[in-house]
């Protein structure tokens, strides 16, 4: 399976910081294995931009977030249709920070990845423990119920991508250890077989949180984890492209 390093920009970046991002990372992909897929998440509006830039090489676009309802009069945010117009075939639907700061619950995240699939666009639906689940023996309670919730029934198709983002761990440097990455993935991988009645071998659980150049190879060389999200540190070309190159160095 292909592994996919996608980068979540979130409100940053400029119209002359895409272009030198693009520019930087377009330079250097003779490096990058063919068998890995980038996807970069920018702001919206720096969508085209992106676009532009990357034309004709294999850097895929996605949205960072999209509405669930495909247009109308919904003031401010952005429709799936309209990102797949614009050369998008990603979108992120339930990052931590959606759910946490603009109060988004499963059943939103659901209806999102439902129009994101309805829309030709894959879904990377993101699930995650907060510090204090984590410290109450919870995680795998939570993510099971984030997974009945969040993940629509219609996703059997295989076109959909889990994040497993530990909330604590998002932008804090901090990172669960090897072990329990993979115990997590393997019960995410358990939990979506069984609730969608899908081949584990269609399922792709990427890792997000605090994913840097030094920890990146190790995190994918965990057979479970298809690839990494990554906020920070795809901000720098070199930095996301050294990640990418990890992607099979262990
Ligand atoms: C994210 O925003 O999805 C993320 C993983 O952020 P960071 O890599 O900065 O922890």
């Amino acid at each position: 399976m292909k592994k996919i390093i996608a980068a979540n920009w979130k409100m940053n970046g400029s119209v002359a910081s895409a272009k030198d991002w693009a520019k930087g990372v377009t330079s250097s992909l003779a490096k990058i294995k063919p068998d890995v897929e980038m996807v970069v998440c920018p702001p919206f509006p720096l969508i085209s931009i992106l676009g532009d830039e990357l034309s004709g090489c294999p850097i895929k676009l996605g949205g960072q977030d999209c509405h669930s309802e495909k247009n109308g009069a919904y003031t401010g945010e952005t429709a799936a249709p309209l990102l797949k117009d614009l050369g998008c075939g990603y979108v992120i639907v339930g990052h931590s920070e959606r759910r946490h700061l603009f109060n988004e619950s499963d059943d939103v995240v659901k209806s999102k990845a439902l129009c994101a699939m309805d829309s030709g666009l894959i879904p990377i639906i993101c699930i995650g423990e907060t510090q204090k689940q984590r410290e109450d023996g919870k995680t795998i309670e939570v993510i099971n119920r984030q997974i009945e919730r969040s993940v629509p029934k219609e996703a059997a198709s295989g076109n959909f991508v889990l994040a497993y983002e530990p909330v604590w761990a998002i932008g804090s440097g901090k990172i669960p250890t090897l072990s329990e990455i993979k115990e997590v993935h393997k019960a995410i991988i358990n939990k979506v077989s069984d609730f969608i009645a899908i081949d584990v071998a269609q399922i792709r659980v990427l890792y997000g949180g605090s994913v840097k150049p030094d920890n990146s190879g190790e995190i994918m060389a965990i057979s479970e984890v298809c690839g990494v999200l990554v906020g920070g540190a795809s901000l720098k070309a070199d930095d996301f492209v050294e990640i990418a190159m990890s992607a099979y160095s262990n």
